[in-house]
């Protein structure tokens, strides 16, 4: 398992970070974790194409995590596979649907690519099995729509994506013993932001849960500084890092 931060920013792009994706290569496969704006341009600086994309989950369908799902629909529409076989499954919360249909009565020709359409599915919580990995889907605890994944591969590996997320039981379960939590970090313990993660927070989650590494993203301007990471209390044997655009973890 490989992965590659794409955007490691809050909801507002900075020059140092992108908007929320990411890119995880699992098995014979490479899919998207959402899509903010800028993420195909950041995937495509880092050697990739479109076309090299199976699918695509959605951890829920805010801006800073969806803008760029047009521009992918609309480039895979005037290109053509350089790789793979032009097949692309979108995944995501029921509201998925609403959207892509809302896109398709707006933009229609532009962005369906007759020869090679991309699919959608909506997921709910539980188990599915995919040929490269298996995947665990939870309740996130952040906007109606919010779902987590946790992925694990054929060797046993696994990586849990929360998205933006608060604390809760659904988050301590999913994140149980993994091998990597990339999540979220962008909220102080001082002026505490509903629905994000703060220092006390994520010290709770990782006291109970022990991921072995902790990837913090969706940095905001305040918890990107030294001083709010490091006042995350970090057990033995678990290992906290700060992501990055472009960084990447091999797991
Ligand atoms: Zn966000
Ligand atoms: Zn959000």
């Amino acid at each position: 398992m490989k992965l590659t931060v794409l955007g490691s920013g809050y909801f507002i792009p900075t020059e140092k970070r992108n908007n929320s994706g990411y890119l995880l290569e699992i098995g014979s496969e490479s899919v998207l974790l959402d899509t903010g704006s800028g993420t195909l341009r950041q995937l495509i600086k880092c050697g990739n194409s479109i076309w090299d994309i199976s699918k695509i989950f959605y951890s829920h369908l805010h801006i800073d995590h969806l803008a760029d799902l047009l521009p992918v629909l609309f480039t895979r529409k005037y290109s053509q596979p350089d790789n793979g076989n032009g097949e692309l499954l979108l995944l995501g919360h029921d509201y998925l649907e609403k959207v892509i249909s809302g896109f398709e009565d707006l933009f229609g020709k532009w962005i369906i690519n007759e020869q090679y359409p991309y699919q959608y599915r909506c997921l709910k919580p539980g188990k599915y099995n995919y040929d490269s990995f298996s995947l665990s889907v939870y309740n996130g605890k952040h906007a109606d729509q919010s779902l987590m994944y946790r992925f694990e591969d054929s060797s046993g590996k696994t990586l849990l994506y929360t998205g933006d997320t608060d604390l809760s039981d659904d988050l301590l379960e999913a994140a149980d013993g993994v091998d990597i939590l990339l999540t979220e970090f962008s909220s102080s313990d001082e002026e505490p932001v509903p629905g994000h993660l703060s220092p006390s927070k994520i010290s709770h989650l990782l006291d109970k849960c022990r991921p072995k590494v902790t990837i913090l993203s969706h940095l905001s301007p305040e918890t990107e500084k030294g001083t709010l990471i490091d006042s995350i209390n970090v057990p033995s044997n678990c290992v906290v890092e700060p992501a990055e655009d472009f960084k990447v973890w091999n797991i």
